[in-house]
């Protein structure tokens, strides 16, 4: 059992706060009750254009809106549906609210990319992409405003099915995000296989870049070849004043992080926007 999936992280400003550090260990049984409950909501952490300052958009990460412990991390139920090969309504439930924000966010008049998270172990079904790609535009939205970021959590089995469906994806103009690059099996065997669009630095390099030199030159390395394959470069886990310049010198083109804003609920995301235009 993996001890990350067990210990919940409870955000501040949450419904219930709760210490942190304390040990909820959910069954797959409750995690589908939840499911059935509608219980699942997702939270908006905003993407920062570093040249313009703008907000260019959001990542959309899962939240178990628990009645009993209140806001619920993914660690403690995204890992069990993995295993379980049960993340298809989980993955749809994100889609469909996801791609119904980013439609009325289009009508208030902010064009917005919404960021959603797929991961590469529910890529195996080979309808996926068309099943996505229908349900994006049943809603009114262009794929184009959509970037899927593509994780890879765990080993592959079926990996011709996974990127028969991300090239189908791309060809219907979606977004394609490499997450947590530079971490476990989110690597250069992935970069040379998927046509993406965006590389995503994970927050483990990005955290210490002000104090740790090594990193700082990582950082810049990936930053510099997301340059040269021409995609985005995008610095998760921005925390600080100090990281944020640190990775302006860098020409890092996006960033997301707690110095910017913290993930949160869509109607506390639409006030967020509604500043913005101030
Ligand atoms: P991720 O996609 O790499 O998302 C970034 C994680 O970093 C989020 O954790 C976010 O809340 C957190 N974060 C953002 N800024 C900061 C910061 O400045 N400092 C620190 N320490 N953390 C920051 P979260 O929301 O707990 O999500 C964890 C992971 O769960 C995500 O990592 C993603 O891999 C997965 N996940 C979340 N929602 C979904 C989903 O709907 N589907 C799938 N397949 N995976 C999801
Ligand atoms: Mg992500
Ligand atoms: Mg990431
Ligand atoms: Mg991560």
């Amino acid at each position: 059992v993996q001890l990350e999936a067990l210990i919940l992280r409870y955000e501040r400003g949450s419904r219930a706060q709760r210490p942190h550090g304390t040990v909820q260990v959910f069954t797959l049984e409750e995690i589908r009750q939840g499911m059935k409950a509608k219980q699942f909501e997702p939270y908006f952490q905003p993407k920062v254009d570093m040249k313009t300052g703008r907000l260019m958009g959001a990542e959309a990460l899962a939240r178990w809106i628990h009645p009993e412990y209140g806001v619920i991390t993914p660690y403690a139920f995204i890992p069990l549906l993995e295993k379980a090969k049960e993340m298809d309504e989980l993955t749809f439930m994100m889609l469909e609210k996801s791609v119904a924000a980013c439609r009325s966010l289009q009508d208030k008049g902010h064009s917005l990319v919404i960021s959603i998270n797929l991961s590469l172990t529910s890529l195996t079904d080979i309808t996926l992409a068309d099943r996505i790609t229908q349900g994006v535009l049943d809603a009114g939205v262009d794929p184009r405003a959509i970037v899927l970021e593509i994780t890879e959590s765990a080993a592959m089995t079926d990996v011709a099915h996974a990127l028969e469906n991300l090239a189908r994806l791309r060809m219907h103009g979606f977004g394609l995000s490499i997450d947590d690059f530079g971490t476990g099996y989110s690597s250069m065997q992935q970069l040379m296989r998927i046509a993406f669009s965006e590389l995503k630095i994970d927050q483990s390099f990005v955290k210490d870049i002000a104090s740790n030199e090594s990193l700082r030159i990582v950082v810049e390395s990936s930053i510099g070849m997301a340059r040269k394959l021409r995609v985005k470069s995008v610095a998760e886990g921005v925390e600080t004043q100090q990281d944020w310049e640190i990775l302006k010198t860098l020409n890092c083109d996006i960033a997301q992080g707690y110095f910017i804003a913290k993930p949160m609920n869509l109607d506390a995301f639409m006030d967020h926007c509604a500043v913005g235009d101030q």
